[in-house]
């Protein structure tokens, strides 16, 4: 994640510095040069401000003067919150659906057309813009109705809310120079990223791992119910590794993807997308050319389990062991905040 958001096109981070820190004076002239840059009523071309503009009313400075009001009702919502918008809030999203479906000098403009001046004017905070690359990403068709549109933002919603974890891996796994960013435009940006090739297949729940419960790589600080006994446990395992565990004193071993070879070649063949999507490149690279027989994810981790093989206390590791204390072995573990991420 932190290399899938630090990986992208420094331009469009421009873009959002100067927009977020532009005077409220300068964001009209802003308004329409970022569009530009982002090409967002491509091929058409988009209208320009009243003292610019060569083409018929309305000029860009009447969709800003009738976006103002509806954006001011947003205030406060975010893709997190949209599914519990109040009805005056979904009256602004469908007028501003609508007033901003007449940016183009001509025709009607499509959902990148909408999503992507929607997502500057609420400062990142309603987003992803559905562009191909997003909604190949997702797995979501192209929405061409406010309705669709609102329907799939609350999908990515709930996706990031799912579990606490996943909100506190997506603020933290972003480099911190965009650690202040609203999680529309930090989804925008994680799944955006220029340089994923090709078809990509990658689920929703990707952007934080593979599943619930077995994301991206990371420690807590954690306590034990029994003996009060403090300290940490790694859960997941990273870009390169899965994380396996003791089933019996709670010990942890990692096993690298490329000291598992073919295990692994089978395992990424076998995916409907790519493990993740930093590695999703390579992984579709794999998936396509190697000349190995696709396996079952759960026939993977029993023979990652295989040749982790025995911890030294007699036990087995495991992908799905429980954390134990270490003290007491006790499962009555209580776990806290994340303090490190090791993807
Ligand atoms: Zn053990
Ligand atoms: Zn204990």
């Amino acid at each position: 994640m932190r290399r899938a958001v630090g990986g992208f096109s420094p331009r469009y981070v421009r873009d959002w510095d100067t927009w977020l820190h532009a005077h409220p004076d300068e964001r009209r002239q802003l308004f329409g040069r970022i569009l530009r840059n982002w090409q967002a009523t491509r091929p058409v071309r988009m209208r320009r401000l009243r003292v610019e503009a060569t083409h018929p009313s309305p000029f860009l400075d009447d969709l800003l003067e009738s976006a103002a009001e509806p954006i001011r009702v947003l205030a406060g919502l975010t893709v997190l919150t949209i599914a519990h918008r109040t009805p005056e809030q979904h009256y602004a999203l469908t007028s501003l659906w609508k007033n901003l479906a007449r940016l183009p000098t001509s025709g009607v403009a499509s959902c990148v057309g909408i999503t992507k001046p929607l997502l500057l004017l609420t400062d990142g905070r309603i987003g992803p813009a559905f562009d191909s690359r997003v909604r190949r990403a997702l797995g979501v068709p192209r929405p061409s109705t406010s309705r669709e549109w609102l329907s799939t933002l609350e999908g990515v919603g709930e996706d990031i809310v799912a579990s606490e974890a996943s909100r506190r891996l997506l603020s933290k796994a972003v480099p911190a120079r965009f650690a202040h960013l609203a999680y529309g435009r930090l989804y925008d940006m994680a799944l955006g990223r220029r340089d994923q090739r090709g078809k990509a297949r990658t689920p929703l729940n990707s952007v934080f791992g593979r599943e619930e419960g077995r994301t991206m790589g990371h420690q807590v600080r954690a306590k034990c119910l029994d003996c009060g006994r403090t300290f940490k446990v790694d859960h997941g395992g990273g870009f390169s590794f899965h994380l396996l565990r003791c089933d019996t004193c709670g010990k942890t071993k990692s096993m690298a993807f490329d000291a598992l070879g073919e295990l692994h070649a089978r395992y990424l063949k076998g995916l409907p997308g790519p493990y993740s999507i930093a590695t999703a490149g390579q992984d579709e690279d794999i998936g396509e050319h190697a000349p190995v027989q696709p396996i079952s994810e759960a026939e993977c981790y029993k023979g990652i389990e295989k040749v982790a093989g025995q911890c030294r206390c007699g036990g087995s590791y495991r992908l799905d062991a429980p954390p134990r204390c270490p003290k007491c072995r006790s499962t009555r573990v209580e776990e806290g905040e994340i303090t490190v991420m090791y993807d």
